[in-house]
Parts: C-alpha cells; structure tokens; sequence
C-alpha cells in the first residue's frame, strides 16, 4: 500500500486528472488512453485484485458500478461504453489496486478479444 501507484494518487502524493471523488472511490483519466473517453474508477482503500474483493468492499465497489453511467455519459460517451476490470496475472492486470476502464466513442470499439482457433470446440 505504501508503494501501490493508485494509493498515491488517492493521499495526492503523485498528480492525476480528477473526474469524479467521494469518501469512497476516485475517478481519474487514464494515463495512456486508448479511445476518446478513457477513465478509471478505483476504491479508495487497497484492494490488489477483483479476485480479493469481500463483502467489507461492497460499498465502494458498488458505488464504482453505479456511477460508471453517470461519469461515462458526463465525460462524453453517451452512447455506450465498455468496462473492464482486468484482474491478476492472467487478466494482463498492470496495477494492483482494484480498478475500472471506462472506455468509449464516439466510434464503436474493436471487439474485446480475438477468438483463436485453439478456442474452438470441435
Ligand atoms: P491494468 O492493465 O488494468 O492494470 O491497467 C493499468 C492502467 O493504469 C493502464 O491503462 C495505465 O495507463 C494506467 N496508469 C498507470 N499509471 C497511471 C497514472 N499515474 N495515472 C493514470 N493512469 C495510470
Ligand atoms: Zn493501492
């Protein structure tokens, strides 16, 4: 925690572009965007991984799928958007501190992921 990345930006000790914050979650613009509208939503207590979420972290992680919406329409994707939670080693997660892509337009996104052959049942 005393080294994790986003605990940082959650105490201000390393800058970010706020879009959203209450006494649970934080909003910020992705720092390497892949689309137009690109912002993460993450609690603001430590959780390394979505696979480490409990029933103490309800709070922030619903506040975190409720106000996608509103934040994603309020940065401009009103016409839909995608989230992702990449989660541990597998999900190609790079931070491990819980948090959501909100990705969108105006042009539809590429699909998420490329089938390949192998996952193909004969
Ligand atoms: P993930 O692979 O889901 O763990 O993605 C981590 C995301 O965090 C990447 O899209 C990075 O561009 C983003 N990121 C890393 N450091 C920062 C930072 N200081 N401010 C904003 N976004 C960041
Ligand atoms: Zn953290």
């Amino acid at each position: 925690m005393e080294d994790c990345i986003f605990c940082k930006i959650v105490r201000g000790e390393i800058p970010s572009r706020k879009v959203y914050e209450d006494d649970d979650i934080l909003a910020f613009h992705d720092i390497r965007p892949i689309a137009p509208v690109h912002f993460l939503i993450i609690p603001k207590i430590h959780i390394p991984t979505l696979g480490d979420a409990a029933p103490g972290h309800q709070l922030a992680l619903g506040k975190i799928m409720t106000m996608a919406g509103p934040l994603a329409r309020q940065q401009g994707a009103d016409q839909g958007f995608r989230a992702i939670i990449n989660s541990g080693k597998v999900g190609l997660q790079e931070v491990y501190h819980v948090h959501m892509h909100i990705i969108g337009g105006p042009e539809p996104l590429p699909p998420m992921l490329v089938r390949r052959r192998t996952d193909r049942v004969e």
